[in-house]
């Protein structure tokens, strides 16, 4: 059994607590340690269980809180060394005690099985994350400029996933940003699409799948309306319409999912 919570996602903090009964874990810590405790709590999470903060990439949406939350809060912190080295060019931030795992190579945290996987953005090393316990998968990967194939392969059999579904193209092209900006964002290291998201999710969903979380939703070239209404009709497409689409939010945390039995789950509390 797992539970997941998305606490805060886009280019203004993301954080995602995954946790089975015995261990939680965050993936990346891009609120401050304040604001990532003030929503644990509104959603009903005791902190007590956290045994790590896992670091998908340097960038600081995904980085702000763990200096505090590693010192003051005594969370380990988790990062291959292309992610650390990039965390570790900001001065104040060469101090951490980091624990150093290899992409590709899977690792425990007490109960929690964590398979980091190369992703492609524009920083050092970055990775998503499938966690796995007792036969319950969950996938989360924000920040991809393209899917791949090993990024399908690892979301296959998820029984949910946190997936970036960043941008609009047609608000983000007739948006105010730079050119320069615009075609970063598209680029192969860039921010993943509604329609390229939506397509990656219909791909990789199978019948265990029951939620899906959209996230690092841009705030003024996205609309959540016509992220999930893109998502739901690529997968009704393929006959997955047991698929659950949730938005996630800046200002406040997701409702808290949990796997009940190998195909079903029940959302607890809504926030
Ligand atoms: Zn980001
Ligand atoms: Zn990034």
């Amino acid at each position: 059994m797992l539970r997941i919570c998305v606490l805060a996602s886009g280019s203004g903090g993301n954080c995602t607590y995954v946790a089975s009964p015995k261990t939680a874990v965050l993936v990346d810590a891009g609120l401050s340690a304040r604001d990532t405790m003030r929503r644990m709590d509104l959603a009903g999470i005791v902190p007590a269980g956290l045994r790590g903060i896992l670091i998908t990439h340097e960038h600081t949406d995904h980085t702000a809180g763990v200096s505090v939350l590693s010192r003051r809060h005594g969370i380990a912190l988790y990062a291959n060394s292309g992610t650390i080295d990039g965390i570790e060019r900001n001065p104040r931030m060469r101090t951490l005690q980091w624990n150093r795992f290899m992409t590709g190579a899977p690792f425990l945290i007490d109960d929690l099985t964590i398979e980091p996987f190369s992703v492609p953005h524009d920083c050092y090393d970055p990775v998503g994350f499938v966690i796995h316990t007792n036969g319950t998968r969950v996938g989360v990967v924000t920040d991809m400029g393209m899917t791949t194939t090993l990024i399908r392969e690892r979301l296959r059999q998820c029984h949910a996933l946190v997936i970036e579904s960043n941008h609009d193209e047609r608000l983000l092209m007739e948006s105010d940003r730079p050119w320069t900006l615009k075609q970063r964002i598209r680029g192969s290291q860039g921010h993943l699409s509604n329609q390229h998201a939506a397509e990656l999710i219909s791909d990789v969903a199978g019948p265990e799948l029951s939620h899906v979380f959209l996230a690092h939703l841009s705030e003024e070239c996205n609309i959540p309306e016509i992220a999930i209404e893109c998502t739901r009709q690529s997968l009704d497409a393929k006959g997955m319409t047991h698929v659950a689409v949730h938005c996630t939010r800046q200002d406040r945390p997701s409702n808290v999912w949990q796997q009940a039995t190998s195909a079903t789950s029940v959302p607890v509390g809504d926030l």
